[in-house]
């Protein structure tokens, strides 16, 4: 059985076909010929998983799922949310983006904050959704050297690395992207996918 899982990231891509039942091959973009920017312009990360997935669905005609991520600050209302990967411009700057986020919080208490990560499925005619939560704080400063994105400055609740000071393993563990996908996975298992 094949399915499309809408990304052009081959690290995610390997990494998520070591966990799915073994008679499912997972195809990127570009397997499907797909070079095309796939429209994200809702205002939730929800709403942006979906569109993926649906953009695939009826453009391509294949099952996917499609995943979407971003960083939700108590604070602020929950951005940068849907805005994380160019909240301080195009560039997609992490450095910048921390930098910003770090000004904007500098005079606030509340530092709390949560990564969220759904991936959209559709499968067999039925569409699914899979949430996976991370709570915990930003921190003052960047702290590690691991990871990508706002790692150096996240502390998930219960521990006090911050995400870019911890193993990947212990961050698929506990991380938003982990639990997203373990669902996913558990999903096709129990519907014996
Ligand atoms: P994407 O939906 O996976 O492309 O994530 C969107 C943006 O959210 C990224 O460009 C990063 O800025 C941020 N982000 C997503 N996942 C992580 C993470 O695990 N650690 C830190 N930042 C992340």
């Amino acid at each position: 059985m094949q399915l499309v899982f809408a990304t052009n990231n081959q690290n995610k891509l390997k990494e998520v076909q070591a966990l799915v039942p073994k008679h499912i091959t997972l195809l990127s973009l570009a397997d499907i010929n797909c070079n095309e920017d796939i429209p994200e312009t809702q205002a939730t990360i929800e709403g942006n998983a979906k569109q993926k997935a649906d953009y695939i669905k009826t453009q391509y005609g294949y099952d996917c799922f499609a995943d979407d991520t971003g960083l939700e600050v108590d604070a602020l209302d929950g951005a940068p949310g849907i805005y994380s990967a160019r909240y301080a411009g195009p560039e997609r700057d992490a450095t910048a983006n921390m930098d910003k986020l770090l000004k904007e919080l500098s005079n606030k208490d509340n530092r709390a904050a949560q990564f969220k990560t759904v991936i959209a499925l559709h499968l067999n005619g039925a569409f699914h959704e899979f949430t996976g939560l991370c709570r915990g704080k930003i921190i003052n400063e960047k702290r590690g050297d691991q990871g990508f994105g706002y790692d150096p400055i996240f502390q998930p609740e219960g521990y006090e690395s911050t995400f870019a000071q911890m193993d990947l393993s212990l961050k698929n563990q506990i991380g938003h992207r982990g639990k997203a996908i373990r669902k996913l996975i558990d999903f096709l298992k129990s519907n014996r996918m």
